[in-house]
């Protein structure tokens, strides 16, 4: 494979993980494609890791982007990993689509894994093809770099580009790649791997590298392996309350798909609710509703019990000792979980002190939604413009419930609740206003953006991405993108990318 080096390009990789032990992962090239196109650069994301867009935009930058030419420093690899998926245990997983080129540094030094997504087969490929399409790779831009915008942690978008390849699933489709940007790509499914085959040494040496590059504070903690199963559960909790706060549903929460970083990870049949139900599943393949909106705390606990088993052998030196210590910590995970969950429902309504009735109003509001079928999104974001005090606005609120008698009476609580605060109004305007989005990526919107990629026609995507770069901004000229689908636009279940 050729290799085109990055001198003039102004970063460097810096590569940790492959110094780790060769069963870690296997060393191997992206397979090249027959003629590659620009989809999109992430211009932002590209600058903060020293890279010139321009030249990733460029012939040559997109032979990097589509795995026909590798930067000189790079040093690919698939990652091996196993993982529960459905409750059921697979103890090879892998990056079977997958290949990392390596790690930049950004700017402030924060360490950054470069991936390609969509690249070819790979040893953990299985019967798959090793090769992504059009639509998954555009999902998976869209979102993701809509939950960066959105403040919710999350791996990004680097570039997208097409192989000018078919692919073939239930028809044949363009190929495409994603140049995936993560903290790491360590799943508790990496901690599980070794833990199956009963490698403490490598449980350990992956521990301390999970807490050399991502829980540094701890390092020096009597037991740091105690510290990083808490440190776990409280990143875990604040992004599960984050995802609730916006409406999301991740859709396939397997223990290979929960990083030990906290970031967001494989967008695959993943939504945003449009009307508020507590019970929504859109994954075409979660039959059961094990990751439906409102139990993904539940499943958030169970993957962290997986990670916990898998360093048994790290908290004590006595199994006995060593489970009963770990059970006690995983149950931690209620009170860290409810303490997250009810600042945020503090930050969406606009409430700045604790007071123990709060999650009731929360709740309260939310069950009123169910019950009449309102927008999530759109709920939060009228609700934040209104004041402390009764007024002609309350009607762009009110209207949205059917039952106004009750949504009027929730509305004088959250004022009283509002007023026994000694904070500024308009302030509280304001912070409500920078908290709840006015858009968010609907399904619909999605898929109409595919849609019409697979046409040639990209304009859709390139605007959905912008309107989703400012989220907590009205953009009058875009308010239509702010309206939930119409009956027929409705998109009920969303598919997994293989
Ligand atoms: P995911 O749906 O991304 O969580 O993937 C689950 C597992 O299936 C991972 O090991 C993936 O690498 C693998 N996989 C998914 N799609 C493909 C594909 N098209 N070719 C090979 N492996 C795949
Ligand atoms: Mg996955």
């Amino acid at each position: 494979m050729h290799t085109i080096s990055n001198q003039s390009l102004k970063f460097t990789f810096d590569n940790s993980y492959v110094k780790l032990p060769d069963h870690f992962y296997c060393k191997l090239n992206p397979t090249p494609v027959k003629e590659p196109k620009l989809i999109k650069i992430n211009d932002h994301l590209a600058v903060q890791l020293g890279m010139d867009p321009k030249w990733l935009g460029s012939k040559k930058g997109i032979e990097v982007l589509s795995g026909n030419v590798i930067f000189s420093g790079s040093e690919p690899i698939a990652m091996a990993y196993a993982g529960h998926q459905f409750g059921y245990w697979v103890p090879q997983l892998g990056d079977g689509r997958a290949i990392m080129l390596g790690e930049v540094l950004d700017k402030n030094n924060n360490r950054y894994d470069v991936q390609l997504k969509g690249s070819g087969l790979t040893p953990f490929s299985r019967q798959g093809d090793g090769r992504a399409w059009l639509g998954p790779v555009l999902r998976e831009y869209i979102v993701s770099e809509a939950m960066f915008a959105l403040n919710i942690p999350t791996t990004r978008a680097l570039a997208a580009v097409t192989t000018g390849e078919i692919v073939k699933r239930e028809n044949d489709l363009p190929g495409a790649i994603l140049t995936r940007v993560a903290s790491s790509h360590i799943r508790v499914g990496t901690f599980q791997y070794f833990a199956a085959k009963n490698d403490l040494r490598a449980i350990k040496k992956l521990a301390d590298y999970v807490i050399g590059r991502h829980y540094l504070e701890i390092k020096e903690d009597k037991n740091p392996y105690v510290s990083l199963l808490r440190a776990f559960i409280k990143k875990q909790s604040l992004l599960i309350a984050k995802w609730l706060g916006i409406g999301f549903i991740h859709g396939v929460m397997n223990t290979d798909n929960m990083t030990l970083s906290g970031e967001t990870i494989d967008y695959g049949p993943c939504a945003f609710m449009d009307n508020y139900n507590e019970n929504i599943v859109y994954s075409s393949i979660d039959n059961y509703g094990r990751y439906a909106y409102n139990n993904q705390s539940n499943i958030a606990k169970w993957n962290i019990a997986c990670f916990a088993s898998s360093i048994l052998p790290l908290i004590n030196s006595n199994q006995k000792r060593s489970i009963n210590i770990a059970k006690e910590i995983v149950e931690e995970f209620d009170d860290t979980f409810a303490e997250y969950w009810a600042s945020e429902i503090r930050l969406k309504l606009g409430l700045k002190e604790k007071d123990s009735k709060d999650i009731t109003l929360g709740s309260d509001l939310l069950v009123l939604m169910q019950k009449n079928s309102v927008d999530f999104t759109n709920t939060f974001r009228e609700l934040s413009s209104l004041s402390n005090t009764k007024s002609i606005l309350d009607k762009n609120f009110v209207t949205l419930f059917s039952d106004q008698m009750s949504i009027n009476g929730w509305l004088s609580r959250w004022r009283d609740r509002l007023n026994s605060e000694t904070h500024n109004d308009h302030d509280r305007k304001i912070a409500m206003l920078s908290y709840n989005p006015a858009y968010i990526p609907r399904n619909h919107r999605i898929e109409e953006a595919i849609q019409f990629a697979l046409k040639d026609d990209y304009s859709f995507f390139d605007k959905l991405c912008e309107i989703l770069s400012n989220p907590f901004n009205d953009q009058l000229s875009n308010i239509n993108y702010k309206t939930p689908p119409l009956p027929r636009e409705i998109v009920r279940q969303t598919f997994c990318g293989t």
